[in-house]
C-alpha cells in the first residue's frame, strides 16, 4: 500500500488516496457503479462458502467465450452477495474508479459490462473510503 495522487482525466483535479497492488496483497476489488468507493475482496473462502467457483478455462476450451464472457454469470453472483454502497449504488465487477472531486471516471474511458476481460485490475485506488467484503455481505451470519 502506498500514498498515491492521480490527476483526473475528466476534471484535471487531483485525487489522493492509497494505492494497493492487488497481486501482492492477494486481494480483488469491485468499485461502486455510482461513486468513488470500493469494495475490497480479501476473503477467498467467501466465494467457496457461497458455492461460487471460477472455471479455469483457456481460450478455445469448451464453455469458453470471447472476452471471457463465460465469467459474466459468476461475476453477477459475486455482486449479488453484497449490500449496496452508502450512496445507493452497487459494487460491480465492471465498475471503474471514479474521481473523488467530480465523480467522473478518473482514468477516462467507459465501463464495458460485457467484457469481463478488463475486470481484474492490478491495482485498487482508495480515495473516498472502502468496504470490507466480510462486513458488507447481505447475509453475514450475524
Ligand atoms: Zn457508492
Ligand atoms: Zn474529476
Amino acid at each position: 500500500m502506498s500514498k498515491h495522487t492521480q490527476k483526473c482525466n475528466s476534471c484535471g483535479q487531483e485525487s489522493t488516496g492509497e494505492l494497493y497492488h492487488l497481486g501482492f496483497s492477494n486481494m480483488k476489488c469491485m468499485y461502486c457503479d455510482s461513486c468513488p468507493k470500493v469494495l475490497l475482496l480479501k476473503n477467498r473462502e467467501l466465494l467457496e462458502k457461497n458455492g461460487i467457483k471460477f472455471p479455469h478455462l483457456q481460450a478455445g476450451d469448451e464453455g469458453w467465450e470471447f472476452y471471457d464472457r463465460h465469467l459474466l454469470p459468476i461475476y453477477k453472483q459475486i455482486e449479488g452477495l453484497f449490500k449496496p454502497c452508502s450512496c445507493g449504488g452497487r459494487f460491480r465487477a465492471w465498475a471503474l474508479p471514479r474521481c473523488s472531486v467530480c465523480n467522473d471516471f478518473l482514468f477516462g474511458g467507459k465501463p464495458e459490462p460485457d467484457k469481463p476481460i478488463h475486470w481484474s485490475p492490478k491495482h485498487v485506488f482508495v480515495t473516498d473510503g472502502s468496504y470490507n467484503d466480510t462486513e458488507h455481505l447481505i447475509d453475514n451470519g450475524t
